[in-house]
């Protein structure tokens, strides 16, 4: 299924993100912690590629069997900057073989060798390339990236709202956001970007903090802001994690709630591999919104 057509039935629902194993050993928990969680049902589940620490090998088979095993549709992330077009036409003849639809086209981060190199040598610059390519050889719903507090490389806000646009005018179905732990900045940027005419679904990005020692990560790999709120949360609670994963849990369903009652009806959680969490949240939101969630 694509998810493009569940975004636009416009109910209410969570999607949630897993990462690949960082090595084969682990393969079998990230396995079961994906059925545990595909078993919340949510509307739509997303692979990393090679994010998080997890290796790029696993990300399509694990979405297939998000799709095929679990019944969950799935969205395989693919990631370009230091790959060859030979290696990203691999993996698209692979998701076609595969009957994965649904691709999250990213340029992906630069690292210290790429930045060493001359940029002239690579066969991707940008996520909006690997988007054409997607378009070009293949019937996939796309997704791409966006980033309500800018992407750390733009030289400003405008200028990276204008290579979002890009990046839909070259075929991208939807957008998911960076995560964000302040609505307001979400609601800002949705002003923004529908200001410049881009007219697609934007899903916000949610990560659940359910420990203190995933603050400093979190900034550190979103660069995002950290509201006060949440600050004094992990001051208070830091110390202690079982209560700790209760506020983190309760801060993020706080979120989503603020998201749905402001007509935003796709939520995506950074779920990170954690079916307890993904199931709290997902009891929390039944219990609100009853029967017209998830359906
Ligand atoms: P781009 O769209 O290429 O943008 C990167 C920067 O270049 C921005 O500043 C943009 O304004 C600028 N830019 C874009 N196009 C042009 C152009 N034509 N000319 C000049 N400047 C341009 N990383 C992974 O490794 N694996 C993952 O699975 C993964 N999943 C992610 C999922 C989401 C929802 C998000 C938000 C990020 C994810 N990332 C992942 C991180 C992502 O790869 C990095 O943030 C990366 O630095 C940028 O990727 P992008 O696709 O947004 O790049």
């Amino acid at each position: 299924m694509k998810i493009i057509d569940i975004l636009n039935k416009r109910n209410m629902s969570l999607s949630f993100e897993v990462f690949p194993p960082k090595k084969e050993s682990t393969f079998e928990s990230v396995v079961e912690a994906t059925e545990e969680i595909a078993a919340t049902r949510p509307a739509f589940m997303s692979v990393t590629y090679g994010a998080g620490g997890g290796t790029s090998k696993y990300t399509m088979e694990i979405a297939r069997n998000i799709k095929d095993k679990y019944g969950v549709p799935t969205l395989a992330h693919l990631t370009c900057v230091s790959s060859s077009k030979a290696t990203v036409h691999q993996r698209i003849q692979e998701m076609k073989e595969l009957g994965i639809e649904n691709v999250m086209a990213l340029r992906g981060d630069l690292t210290p060798e790429l930045m060493e190199s001359d940029p002239s040598n690579w066969d991707y610059k940008h996520a909006v390339e690997l988007v054409r390519e997607l378009k070009e050889n293949g019937d996939f719903c796309i997704g791409a990236a966006c980033y309500p507090e800018v992407h750390p490389d733009s030289i400003n806000q405008q200028d990276d709202l204008l290579h979002i646009k890009e990046k839909v005018d070259a075929g991208a179905d939807f957008l998911t956001t960076q995560m964000v732990f302040d609505n307001n900045l979400f609601f800002n940027f949705m002003y923004k970007i529908r200001e410049i005419g881009v007219t697609v679904p934007i899903i916000p990005g949610i990560m659940p903090i359910t420990n203190a020692n995933q603050v400093a990560r979190a900034i550190k790999l979103s660069g995002s802001f950290m509201p006060q709120r949440f600050k004094s949360i992990v001051d208070y609670f830091g110390n202690d994690p079982s209560a700790m994963k209760q506020a983190g849990i309760a801060y993020a369903t706080d979120q989503i709630i603020d998201l749905y009652a402001n007509g935003i009806t796709n939520v995506h959680v950074y779920s990170m591999n954690k079916p307890d969490v993904a199931k709290a949240i997902t009891d929390n939101l039944y219990n609100i919104l009853g029967k017209d969630f998830n359906r």
